[in-house]
């Protein structure tokens, strides 16, 4: 195993009816920017409850936060914060909406063009730059709810990029797995996919000695094998809906990557399949995952024939037969899923997606990526093209 540090502040409350613990939670004599994305809270009672715990509180709304939150929107709540003295912000959303308080968060008080935060990627560490935010969690899938990272598109350049960094965790989360009720059926499956995907990034990479981290990944894999194409059908049912909402924050907390290689290839060549082609995020990940696969099966067989056997139950004669059929498996979940796993299935432009890609990760110098560093430009043009 190898060292690490293990730091998670996120106050965790889980469960039915929590998100009235809003009430002791949120800082009193402060005002608060209250942010969310395009409207679902109005609809699904989430807002109602908010308000209702929040009484009393002086409270800006700001909403808009599209899907793949877009840094020219955040700048407007960066102001906002700036004139009317904000020291609060509350997120109440999925992924996207949480994400962006983040990039709000730490753009406030940067000093500097905040867009150095994605472009340069700079680690906001120190907490005092920060304006402390919490969230309400309304789509299980990213784990942004309980870690310190986010994903934001430039319009501009029509680039998606990763931040992050130590001071960027929220202080409290209210994650109440009803909320799931009012998800679109393709939300959901998308929640199922980035979760497991999550796991596979951080597990699916060469055999080490971390025994316990594997079998916490494969256990939140199994997990989501078994109830993911049930809660989609039945979101109303509170032991899918809890299972899924916890194993969605588990996957992505920080725990099951202590301690071991990760690999993040799939998300990094994913981000720009949504910057070129506002693919789900989620559905970029079933597009890529499996064919980054096969494209690194001699670096990932073992742990791939592992996956198979300990997740799917599979059985074969050999570390390579069995590691071929846990991607046929993968690819088998992730169609039961409702994802579409062929770009051109996904988009009718795709020609020349793999040049595009290229070119990009050479111009930022990602040369080498997974986690052998061994995932050079000419295997992602491999793993895109493979993907059309
Ligand atoms: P999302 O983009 O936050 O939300 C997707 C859609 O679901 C929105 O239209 C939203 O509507 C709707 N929605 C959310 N909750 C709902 C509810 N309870 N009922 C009805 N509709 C609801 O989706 P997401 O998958 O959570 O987030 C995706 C983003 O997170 C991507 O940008 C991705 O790159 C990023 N990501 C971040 C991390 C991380 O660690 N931080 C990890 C993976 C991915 P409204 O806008 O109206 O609310
Ligand atoms: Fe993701």
């Amino acid at each position: 195993m190898t060292n690490f540090e293990l730091y998670n502040p996120t106050n965790y409350v889980f469960g039915k009816g929590q998100i009235s613990k809003l009430k002791e939670l949120a800082p009193a004599n402060t005002k608060i920017l209250l942010t969310y994305g395009g409207g679902s809270i109005f609809k699904n009672g989430v807002y109602e409850q908010v308000k209702t715990a929040l009484a009393g509180h002086e409270i800006i709304e700001f909403g808009g936060i599209e899907p793949n939150p877009r840094y020219e929107t955040l700048m407007k709540a960066v102001e906002i914060i700036k004139e009317q003295n904000i020291g609060f912000i509350l997120a109440v959303g999925g992924g996207s909406v949480i994400d962006g308080t983040k990039f709000i968060s730490a753009a406030v008080k940067y000093n500097g063009n905040p867009i150095e935060i994605l472009q340069k990627r700079i680690l906001t560490k120190d907490i005092n730059a920060v304006i402390p935010f919490g969230s309400i969690l309304t789509l299980p899938a990213t784990g942004s709810e309980m870690n310190s990272g986010g994903v934001i598109t430039i319009n501009e350049t029509q680039e998606k990029l990763a931040f992050g960094g130590s001071a960027l965790f929220p202080k409290f989360s209210i994650c109440d797995p009803t909320v799931i009720e009012s998800l679109p059926k393709r939300q959901l499956q998308n929640g199922v996919v980035d979760a497991f995907t999550h796991v596979l990034e951080q597990y699916l990479t060469y055999p080490h000695d971390a025994l316990l981290q594997d079998r916490i990944a494969e256990s939140i894999l199994q997990t989501l094998v078994e109830i993911g194409p049930s809660v989609v059908e039945e979101p109303t049912n509170y032991k899918l809906a809890s299972n899924f909402m916890w194993c969605a924050t588990m996957a992505l907390n920080g725990l099951i990557q202590k301690g071991v290689p990760s690999d993040w290839a799939t998300h990094m060549i994913g981000h720009e399949l949504t910057a070129l082609y506002e693919i789900d995020h989620a559905r970029t990940l079933a597009i890529i995952g499996p064919n980054l696969y096969r494209v690194m099966f001699d670096t990932k067989k073992e742990k791939l024939a592992q996956y198979g056997e300990r997740v799917f139950g599979i059985t074969g004669n050999s570390i390579e037969d069995k590691a071929e059929k846990a991607i046929e498996k993968t690819t088998e979940f992730l169609h039961k899923m409702g994802m579409l796993t062929r770009l051109s299935e996904n988009t009718d432009q795709f020609e020349n997606t793999a040049d595009f890609i290229v070119k990009r990760f050479e111009e930022r110098g990602w040369l080498a990526l997974g986690e052998k560093q061994n995932i050079t430009p000419e295997k992602v043009r491999a793993i895109v093209e493979m993907s059309y």
